[in-house]
């Protein structure tokens, strides 16, 4: 047993880190959107992603949650393939309902917070809970609430979309996220959409998050944020990871030309 499939006391095992690429590709047509990359997101940790609009990060995290398929190399999460099952040496698509089980393990929270409009804050809450794990409505409700408790919307379990903010609506977004346990939760431009004024109410809600242990992957232009939150930083450009390393340490001292380039934008 080699060291990184030691299993400790508790069953997980220590050392898999929780997202592993190795020289991942993906392709649309002849497209090349991902080339190769190579990055390891740590249980626990939160990782950002950053980059020009095209670079291949929403795409990276599409493979992640099994919405994209990746064509070569190794993509890992909680060191489980994604998308595909390892027969001997031989690689098989996963089979949905294998993948679709995978996949409840994973948060998303997208730039556009597509809440059901006809649905209440609560109601949006246990949705996912109750429809795909079967569980019972009283218990799903009480933890809405909680849930909702947690980013500041107690008060709002019964408000419809329409009526919220879009900070509001996002923080919804995030707590129907985490109404299904997720132990990965992936962030694309959470704050893209939002009016200056209600982005910082998100940021708030995915600090408490982080602080309180999840493993992340945010992509996003907030670089207060990463240098804030966040453990690690990942440049990427034209579908290649440029520069990755310590938020503070790249932001200050950015190795590559493109880095530079991109931060003197969005600094
Ligand atoms: P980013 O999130 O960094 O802006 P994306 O991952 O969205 O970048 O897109 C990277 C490239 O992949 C773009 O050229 C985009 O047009 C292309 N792309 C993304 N999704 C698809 C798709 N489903 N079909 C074809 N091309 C796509
Ligand atoms: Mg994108």
């Amino acid at each position: 047993m080699s060291p990184e499939t030691v299993p400790t006391a508790s069953g997980a095992t220590a050392t898999v880190p929780m997202v592993r690429a190795e020289r991942v590709s993906k392709s649309f047509g002849s497209n090349q959107v991902l080339k190769s990359i190579s990055l390891e997101v740590k249980r626990g940790e939160v990782m950002c992603l950053v980059g020009p609009s095209g670079s291949g990060k929403s795409t990276f995290l599409r493979c992640i949650n099994h919405l994209e398929r990746v064509d070569a190399g190794r993509l890992t999460v909680d060191g489980v393939l994604v998308g595909y099952e390892e027969r001997g040496d031989k690689l098989y698509e996963l089979r949905p309902k294998v993948a679709a089980a995978q996949r409840r393990d994973i948060g998303m929270v997208f730039q556009r917070f597509n809440l059901f409009p006809h649905m209440t804050a609560l109601e949006n809450v246990m949705e996912a809970p109750v429809l795909v794990k079967g569980a019972n409505k009283a218990k799903a409700a009480a933890r809405g609430r909680e849930l909702l408790e947690r980013v500041g919307l107690g008060h709002k379990a019964d408000a419809y979309p329409a009526h919220l903010s879009g900070g509001q609506q996002q923080r919804v977004a995030i707590a129907r996220a985490l109404a299904m346990d997720p132990k990965l939760m992936l962030f694309d431009e959470p704050t893209s959409a939002l009016d200056p004024e209600l982005v910082g109410e998100v940021l708030d809600v995915m600090k408490a998050l982080a602080a309180s242990g999840m493993t992340m992957i945010v992509v996003t232009h907030e670089m207060g944020f990463a240098r804030e939150v966040a453990d690690s930083l990942v440049f990427m450009d034209g579908g290649v990871v440029v520069e990755a390393g310590d938020p503070v340490e790249v932001l200050s001292n950015p190795q590559h030309q493109r880095t530079k380039a991109f931060l003197s934008k969005v600094l």
